[in-house]
């Protein structure tokens, strides 16, 4: 049987919104596990750029409110990849 064509569901029966819950839910356990083993998924950041520039922001410095480190967001976007699996 072919399902409707507008519809988001899959053919398990799951829905998108369903795998993206579970994915959001293993991000939480990831993270939560990281911060129990002393790392840091840099979750929480501020710009250090000075108010009214614009650069591009992979390259914009960063400072993680968890654990303090300034690094440019990518590095932090890469590190929190290392660490969320
Ligand atoms: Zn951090």
């Amino acid at each position: 049987m072919i399902g409707d064509p507008f519809s988001d569901d899959l053919p398990a029966g799951y829905s998108d919104a369903d795998l993206e819950q579970a994915e959001l839910e293993r991000l939480g356990r990831a993270s939560a596990r990281a911060r129990r083993e002393g790392k840091c998924a840099h979750g929480w950041r501020e710009s250090l750029e000075p108010a009214g520039s614009a650069p591009a922001r992979d390259e914009s410095p960063t400072k993680c409110l968890h654990c303090g480190k300034v690094a440019p967001w990518a590095q932090l976007d890469t590190e929190a990849r290392e660490v969320l699996g």
